[in-house]
């Protein structure tokens, strides 16, 4: 405000008067391009922020002045204009200027029964709201005598009959909705929704335009897409003689309706027009609105248009659908789709509008939502899969046992693990809805029981809802959108890569996978996880013989069987990718993931591998670790146990000349896991080279391949120059770099991670939004060392954070080539990148 401000002022709503959003809030601004657009918006003066305020601090501008402005027949409501729609504001006061003599005369003109609940509404509302009386002694509907009876009691309560001047009502009016607006509980309510705390209110006073009366009469809300699914189609409501928003819920539609009554049969002129009003909003304001109005006599008034609230599916058809039709640009529509509402459209959803019992809130590890029977265990879940009931999946936590049962399963709640325990990764690769580290839930194996917070139990049987999207489990089945992969989602993700400027590759580990990659137009596969490539329970079985093989000659044999399994892998992925890059990771597993945890999984186990159930056991004890997840994983089991690796890059060089062979040629990347030091990078590299040697040999064909590192461990970023030496790429495992730069168990930290954000200890889990400032500062580092020493290294990140909107912009404005996150989320992540390039 400048000094000079005169804190009285308001000024009349003209095509060419000076109104700012941001002096006179949003609505002013609206209203007044309305006026410029011809629309009969009745006469507005607005009170811009500084006048608003020092009506709150006690001074009044000239209201008798705004009454002569409006002349005669003063009548008027007065409307909040926040600085934006989204935090809220005082809510409206009609009829203002109602007092005995008005209500004679408009009884006269509109008859006794409009005249009479046209005052009884004001004396209600002026009563609750300014008088701040009691609202159960006014809340009695019209009817005979409740206007004198809502006079009187006004009267007995304020010791004084109910005012009669129309500037002094305004005044209070205006008084109480400025005083509202600093009032705590509505500072801390828009604070939460993003207002700034001097977040500024502008006031406005309109003509009222009545909707009672003789004539076509009464107010609605018109809109001309559907908020659900965004599809053209006339929505909204009307009611006859009747004034407001409120008045217009839940009662006649507009359009034709089997229960009658509808405008557009009452009265066809004055529904075209309002057609034409949307038409020219849509194209002038360049955005579809709703239409507030009143009809008074057959007359239409516009009394306020707002933007339409909309589903993500909707926010999406819409954007594209005003860009087709040139009303917008098509960068424009891309910046006004949310990138995260795109994962929305991908899955199943929870309808809002439908009924919601909540009985549990974990983490939302993986989006969308699903109705299934609990299951306690994966064979449940198939058994459940077989006779064609859909199951959720619960399990405390999940390792590679649970894998069948989460294919089997429609959704899955974990009562442990954090956004990059093992079932969120494999939920997310899926596609699957997931809710882990749900610590509101016990879970009972021994009775097959879940227990929710307030004592309430569920059995196996019983159905629930998972909603992944925001972490809730509901009981019963939940009301649901179908997935909207439609021609609008497909031209939005179209347009965003003509303008995205890094790329955008799927963590993928299987066919499936690959497909929703070149489904969503991934740039390639940036990271093929082949140690889940054995989770299927044939391969799990060879897999552990492998682990399990104590002598040189055992282990061969299991890798001779698992050669043809990889290999076929491989083509299927080459194939599908079709000359795209697919990045292959040598195995990483943390080996506990692989070995059984209870005497059941170990007695399953010696049946398979047919040895006794105590050397089965032995050797269990013995390669277990106090820490696995810093034991031998990665390439820490290449360097030791050669023959795995070496196994892995033959099956991929053969699939290479096999793929060449088929006219589908490719250039496989081949990346080294959880290096530390580079001399670890030399010994892996000098086998495969032999390796790839051979393979030529062998198949005489040549061929070429790229050798990359992942920088997953704080040594790897600090020591990526001499790193770089040896390899084509590097690419940060931001998964596990988080976890040792904070020394964080990502399947651990889920327990205290919401107790850590809420005290602010960190801003946001760090395993979800890439901490910038620590991990970041590794990521530059390691970057730019590797650079240093290779000029043409390629550098991306693999972990869950390239899925992640404002990881992208950390490692685009990092000058990274591209990220890769989970297939599914491969739109959100083009979108969030196209945004920042805009
Ligand atoms: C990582 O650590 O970031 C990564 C991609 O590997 P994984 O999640 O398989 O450990
Ligand atoms: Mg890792």
């Amino acid at each position: 405000m400048s000094k000079n401000a005169d804190v009285t002022e308001f000024v009349a709503l003209t095509p060419s008067a000076k109104v700012k959003a941001a002096r006179h809030g949003w609505r002013a601004k609206c209203l007044q391009r309305l006026i410029r657009l011809d629309m009969p918006v009745p006469e507005t003066l607005s009170l811009p922020v500084e006048t608003v305020r020092a009506i709150a601090a006690g001074v009044m501008p000239d209201t008798a002045a705004m009454v002569a402005h409006f002349g005669e027949d003063f009548l008027v409501s007065v409307r909040s204009s926040p600085g934006n729609p989204e935090w809220g504001g005082p809510g409206t006061v009609l009829n203002v200027g109602m007092n005995d003599a008005m209500h004679r005369k408009l009884a006269d003109s509109h008859g006794q029964e409009a005249a009479d609940a046209l005052y009884l509404r004001f004396v209600q509302s002026y009563a609750v709201h300014v008088a701040r009386l009691d609202p159960d002694m006014f809340d009695a509907g019209p009817g005979p005598g409740a206007l004198n009876e809502a006079l009187a009691a006004f009267e007995t309560e304020m010791e004084a009959p109910f005012p009669q001047d129309a500037a002094r009502q305004l005044a209070e009016v205006l008084r109480s909705m400025a005083r509202a607006w600093e009032g705590t509980t509505a500072r801390l309510l828009r604070e939460a929704k993003g207002a700034p705390p001097d977040a500024a209110l502008g006031l406005l006073v309109q003509r009222m335009a009545l909707g009672v009366g003789p004539g076509v009469c009464g107010s609605g809300t018109m809109q001309f897409v559907d908020s659900v699914t965004g599809m053209p189609r006339i929505m909204g409501r009307f009611r006859g003689q009747s004034q407001g928003r409120a008045a217009a819920q839940d009662t006649f539609f507009l359009t034709r309706d089997p229960r009658g009554g509808a405008l557009e049969e009452l009265a066809p002129a004055v529904f075209e027009e309002l057609r034409h009003y949307g038409a020219i909003c849509r194209k002038r304001l360049r955005e579809e609105m709703q239409i507030e109005f009143t009809v008074e006599g057959g007359r239409v008034a516009v009394i306020d248009a707002v933007r339409v609230a909309r589903s993500s599916r909707a926010a999406v058809k819409i954007a594209v659908a005003l860009a087709e039709d040139e009303v917008i640009s098509r960068e424009d529509a891309l910046l006004r789709v949310e990138p995260r509402a795109l994962s929305e459209l991908l899955h199943y959803q929870v309808d809002p509008r439908g009924p919601r019992d909540r009985f549990a809130i974990g983490i939302a590890a993986s989006p969308g939502a699903a109705v299934g029977r609990i299951v306690f265990s994966a064979t449940a879940a198939q058994a459940s899969a077989a006779r064609g009931e859909p199951c959720v999946l619960v399990r405390r936590e999940t390792g590679p046992e649970d894998i069948r049962g989460m294919h089997a399963a429609v959704a899955v709640l974990t009562e442990r693990g954090g956004m990059t325990s093992h079932a969120a990764v494999i939920a997310r690769g899926l596609g699957l809805p997931c809710i882990v580290g749900c610590s509101d839930v016990q879970i009972s194996w021994r009775d097959r029981s879940l227990r929710g917070p307030g004592g309430r139990m569920f059995h196996e049987g019983d159905q629930i809802t998972v909603d992944g999207t925001n972490g809730e489990v509901l009981v019963g089945a939940a009301e649901m959108l179908e997935p909207a992969l439609d021609d609008g989602f497909r031209t939005l993700l179209r347009w965003a890569e003509t303008v995205c400027d890094i790329g955008i590759r799927a963590n993928a580990d299987t066919p499936d996978d690959a497909r929703t990659a070149r489904m969503f137009d991934a740039d390639g596969i940036g990271l093929c996880r082949t140690e889940h490539m054995f989770f299927d329970e044939d391969r799990l079985t060879v897999m552990r013989e492998m682990i399990f093989a104590d002598t040189a000659n055992d282990r061969r044999v299991a890798l001779e069987r698992l050669l043809p399994m990889q290999k076929a892998d491989f083509s299927a992925l080459f194939d599908i990718m079709a000359g795209q890059p697919v990045c292959i990771r040598l195995f990483d597993p943390p080996l506990h993931e692989f070995l059984p945890h209870d005497r059941e999984g170990l007695r399953d186990l010696a049946e398979a591998l047919g040895r006794p159930l105590s050397e089965v056991t032995r050797r269990v004890e013995a390669l277990s670790e106090f820490n696995p997840m810093l034991g031998m994983r990665g390439v820490r089991l290449g360097v030791t146990v050669p023959e795995i690796y070496d196994m892995q890059a033959r099956a991929i060089f053969e699939a290479t000349v096999e793929a060449s062979r088929r006219g589908a040629p490719v250039v496989p990347e081949v990346m080294i896991p959880l290096v530390s030091a580079a001399r670890e990078v030399e010994i892996v590299k000098t086998r495969i080279d032999a390796v790839a040697a051979a393979v030529r040999t062998e198949m005489k064909a040549d061929f070429a391949y790229r050798l990359g590192v992942m920088v997953e461990t704080p040594r790897a970023a600090l020591r990526a120059g001499e790193i770089a030496e040896h390899a084509h790429f590097l690419s940060f495992g931001t998964n596990d770099l988080t976890q040792m730069t904070y020394g964080l168990s990502r399947d651990d930290a889920g327990r205290f991670m919401s107790a850590y954000v809420n005290q602010h200890v960190y801003a946001e889990d760090p395993f979800h939004i890439l901490d910038v400032e620590g991990v970041g500062e590794l990521l530059l580092m390691g970057a730019s060392r590797g650079k240093a020493a290779r000029s043409d290294v390629t550098i991306s990140v693999c972990g869950e954070h390239g899925g992640n909107p404002e990881s992208i912009a950390f490692c685009r404005a990092a000058g990274f080539d591209y990220v890769s996150c989970s297939p599914f989320r491969v739109p959100v992540a083009r979108l969030a990148a196209a945004h920042f390039a805009l």
